[in-house]
């Protein structure tokens, strides 16, 4: 699989293991993720925020990785988990995950959704419209139950991200917007119901935002918003939701800031609104997915093909592509690699890294400068932590990578890679 002159050269590295072993022991493509780069973010959360700022809260937004071992090890860092779907709850119930620290997010979730929520006692659902509203009262009170919710609110706010990942602004499928008929519509309700219990509000401005003052304009319009309401029904939020949506290095552009630079503002902007406001100060919630896990994943795939077209670009093709990472094709993301076997040699020319599908998009990065790239050479693609795994498809029938964890030099099997057979198992034909 690599050549022997590929062979003397240095192998790259990653969380003490040796990636061209992993590609040889596990196959290709392959996602690894580093259980001690998960730890190490779900530790700085814990340090800067839960035990720096009293009552705080923090879950990890699963939809960026789930997987049963995921959901334990969040578990055993003591963060809870924010679930978006019937598929993901009942992930994190097989996990054993505890269901008081679930929140359950979505802006169309289903009756039966709704209902598993009720009946796993999940900790929060966030109700998102006025139709959850009446089902999720409905389907309480018909079990004698009160369900704690918050309700998403849309502040307006545009957050400097991509089109796709921009949640917050006022034109947007998720959330309640801020408007006064939505306090009574809403508020008003939800706290004349017996099935629900008002507990709060969230909001979520986007995702891979670099700077934090989207999250600090959201926060002002939604204490605001909070004071309305405690002035009009003299209600009072124990919870407030801060979203998550804090960026990390995918290419040398973008500058990540420690968490602490988004919480302690949040945190210091939350005790002053509410002083000025009057309000007792709410739980505080934060609830990052990309962070925790993006810079803690790469993807191995092997070359097939170096082709050349004189005078345009070289096209590198792998064995992988939009199946494994639709991230690329479908916003634009750009990603940094290299060649794991040769990652001491030089760059010898820009390159273009093709995936196999039959798609004239699947294109993984566009111009990247590597060293001589030949078939049989292993690449690694940084920064696949965060929604590769978990958009995943099955296009071109490829079956979907293994998934290895890494420990400081050790390594296992996590999830095994699909066969050709599960592909076509829930085929009746
Ligand atoms: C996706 C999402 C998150 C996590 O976003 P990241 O950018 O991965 O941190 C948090 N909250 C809500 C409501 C989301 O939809």
């Amino acid at each position: 699989m690599i050549s022997s002159n590929a062979e003397r050269t240095a192998h790259f590295v990653f969380d003490g293991c040796d990636t061209v072993d992993l590609a040889r022991i596990y196959g290709t493509p392959l996602y690894v993720m580093s259980e001690t780069m998960i730890r190490s973010r779900l530790r700085e959360i814990r340090e800067s925020f839960l035990e720096r700022h009293p009552n705080t809260f923090a879950v990890y937004a699963s939809k960026a990785f789930q997987t049963l071992e995921i959901c334990k090890i969040v578990e055993s860092e003591g963060i809870g988990l924010d679930v978006v779907s019937g598929g993901e709850l009942y992930a994190a119930k097989r996990a054993d995950f505890p269901m008081d620290r679930i929140f359950f997010h979505g802006n169309s979730k289903t009756p039966a959704e709704l209902e598993m929520a009720v009946d796993f006692g999940v900790g929060r659902v966030v109700v998102d419209n006025l139709d959850e509203l009446r089902i999720l009262d409905g389907l309480a009170r018909s079990r004698g139950r009160r369900v704690p919710i918050i309700f998403r609110l849309t502040p307006g706010v545009d957050s400097h991200t991509h089109e796709y990942v921009s949640t917050g602004r006022l034109d947007s499928k998720f959330g309640i917007p801020l408007d006064p008929k939505v306090r009574d519509a809403y508020v008003g309700a939800a706290l004349a119901m017996k099935g629900v219990e008002l507990k709060g509000f969230h909001f979520h401005v986007g995702s891979q935002i670099l700077v934090r003052d989207s999250h600090l304009k959201a926060l002002e319009i939604v204490l605001g918003f909070m004071g309305e309401v405690k002035r009009d029904y003299g209600f009072e939020a124990s919870d407030l939701n801060l979203g998550g949506g804090f960026g990390v290095h995918y290419t040398e552009q973008d500058a990540p800031e420690p968490i602490a630079h988004f919480t302690d503002a949040m945190v210091a902007a939350v005790d002053s609104g509410c002083s000025r406001l009057g309000l007792a100060r709410p739980r505080l919630i934060i609830e990052p997915g990309r962070w925790i896990v993006a810079e803690a994943g790469i993807t191995l795939y092997t070359i097939g093909s170096v082709k050349e077209i004189p005078g345009i670009k070289t096209y590198v093709g792998v064995d992988g592509g939009m199946p494994d990472n639709p991230r690329p094709a479908l916003y634009g993301a750009r990603y940094e690699a290299l060649i794991a076997n040769k990652a001491d040699a030089a760059p010898a020319g820009t390159y273009t890294i093709a995936g196999k599908c039959c798609e004239t998009g699947d294109i993984l990065i566009r111009d990247i400068a590597l060293p001589a790239p030949e078939a049989g050479d292993i690449v690694a693609v940084s920064t696949t932590g965060a929604y590769n795994h978990s958009m995943a498809s099955n296009y071109n029938r490829l079956p979907r990578p293994a998934v290895v964890m890494t420990a400081a030099g050790r390594h296992r099997l996590s999830v095994r890679r699909e066969s050709f057979e599960d592909l076509i198992a829930r085929e009746l034909g």
